[in-house]
């Protein structure tokens, strides 16, 4: 596939059952056959007033794929993504993901998504996205696809801990009465609506503690720095906070972008100044102290560590020889295609799948699922401190990068299928 065409990311999902298939002889047809296709998909519009212009039609979706657990208490769990990009298929893929992601975790959870399409170039307002997610809510609960038993959805791309918060409350309204728990339908809330004070970060740190790992073990860097160099794509939810951890882990940002291009200072970046810049000005451009490169040309920056951490197929087999880095940390869902890691493998370059490294961010809104029952049912909490859940993440991830490395060097499997393996 060339010239920016690639396989859908549900395609990419259902060629990856197939391929690995023959590894698992035991394991029944049916139960792959399954795993082919989302248990329950839902299409539908919303009717939203927006702050300018006619009301819009919207189209959402909600994809349930897998869930070992459907008992009626554990729910589907993966993020909404809002954008003018969204497709059925990208959130039946990313459903996908999320089965074999929470499974390698051994969380008692499905795999879910769900998205909306916007209409590009419509600005729109925080009011505009309160209006749309409460008309998620309302539609996704008259279909019985939404709740914190049903589905638990949590921040993704374009959205943030505003919509979560907008999606708890539209629900905690819709149910006023009932008894049993409420705020669990979304996680990544604020902590005023029962949010976990480790969850805004712990997509990034949990990737960061796999990389450690992988740096300790396999990685063989060309530069014998004392602290690696990294790269970051995208500089939302997932890629803010890891350029926030970085120096925590040892490890020297050089570049990072946004949508609209980002900056470059061969030196090291100036991680506060940078991120007041971008706090304050909501982009990187006329930050002074760095070179001001595109988003294509980031991806090929000499570096240790390349990190895709803003979208799906960002490398592609159109720019995968121009990667230089030694490592690519798949922060992102799918930021790799299939063609683009055939070639960084026989580059030489690591990939460290987003399975085993993003799941950070599902790992901790599984505690605030948690908490957030406890709380509806007792009107307690379970301690929620965030030194002490980042704790319970070090070493969750430790344990699975650890069984990750072994069952490749075992089983002579990629890193991506080792994953399956757990
Ligand atoms: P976000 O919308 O908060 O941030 C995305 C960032 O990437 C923004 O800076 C945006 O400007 C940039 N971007 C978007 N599309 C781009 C493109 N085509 N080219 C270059 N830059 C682009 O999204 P997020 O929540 O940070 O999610 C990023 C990725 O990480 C997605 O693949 C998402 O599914 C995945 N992910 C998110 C979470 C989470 O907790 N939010 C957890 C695990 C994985």
């Amino acid at each position: 596939m060339t010239g920016g065409v690639h396989e859908s990311l549900k395609q990419r999902y259902q060629q990856r059952i197939i391929r690995l298939r023959p590894l698992f002889p035991n394991v029944p047809d049916f139960i792959f056959e399954e795993l082919l296709e989302c248990k329950r998909v839902a299409s539908f519009q919303l009717r939203v007033r927006v702050h300018a212009g006619p009301p819009q039609h919207l189209q959402a979706f909600i994809a349930l794929h897998c869930n070992p657990y459907d008992t009626g208490e554990d729910p589907y769990k993966g993020g909404l993504q809002k954008g003018v990009d969204v497709t059925q298929e990208k959130i039946e893929g990313k459903a996908m993901n999320m089965t074999e992601k929470v499974g390698a975790f051994d969380l008692q959870l499905g795999g879910g998504k769900a998205g909306i399409i916007l209409k590009p170039g419509f600005i729109y307002t925080p009011q505009d996205h309160a209006e749309i997610d409460r008309a998620f809510v309302v539609e996704a609960d008259k279909m019985g696809m939404i709740g914190p038993r049903v589905y638990s959805t949590a921040t993704d791309q374009g959205t943030t801990e505003f919509d979560s918060d907008c999606i708890a409350r539209e629900y905690i309204n819709l149910h006023e009465g009932e008894l049993g728990s409420k705020r669990g339908v979304a996680t990544g809330k604020s902590i005023e609506c029962g949010g976990h004070p480790a969850r805004k970060n712990a997509t990034g740190r949990g990737g960061l503690i796999v990389l450690r790992k992988f740096l300790h073990t396999t990685v063989r860097l060309d530069s014998a720095t004392a602290d690696p160099t990294i790269v970051i794509d995208g500089f939302g939810n997932v890629g803010r906070p890891t350029f926030l951890l970085a120096r925590e882990f040892g490890l020297r940002p050089l570049a990072v972008s946004d949508i609209n291009g980002g900056i470059y200072n061969a030196h090291g970046l100036n991680v506060e100044d940078v991120l007041a810049y971008y706090e304050k000005h909501k982009t990187f451009v006329g930050y002074k102290d760095a070179d001001v490169i595109t988003t294509k040309e980031l991806l090929g920056l000499p570096c240790d560590i390349l990190i895709p951490a803003a979208a799906e197929n960002r490398l592609t087999e159109d720019n995968a020889d121009q990667v230089k880095a030694r490592c690519v940390l798949e922060l992102a869902n799918g930021p790799t295609t299939t063609e683009a890691e055939k070639i960084l493998t026989q580059n030489g370059t690591t990939i460290v799948p987003d399975v085993l490294a993003n799941a950070g961010g599902v790992i901790v809104s599984w505690r605030e699922l948690n908490n957030n029952k406890e709380h509806d049912r007792h009107s307690v909490e379970l301690p929620r401190e965030e030194k002490d859940t980042n704790a319970v993440l070090e070493s969750i991830m430790e344990e699975n990068t650890a069984r990750v490395l072994v069952i490749h060097a075992e089983k002579k499997l990629s890193f991506r299928d080792s994953v399956a393996h757990l």
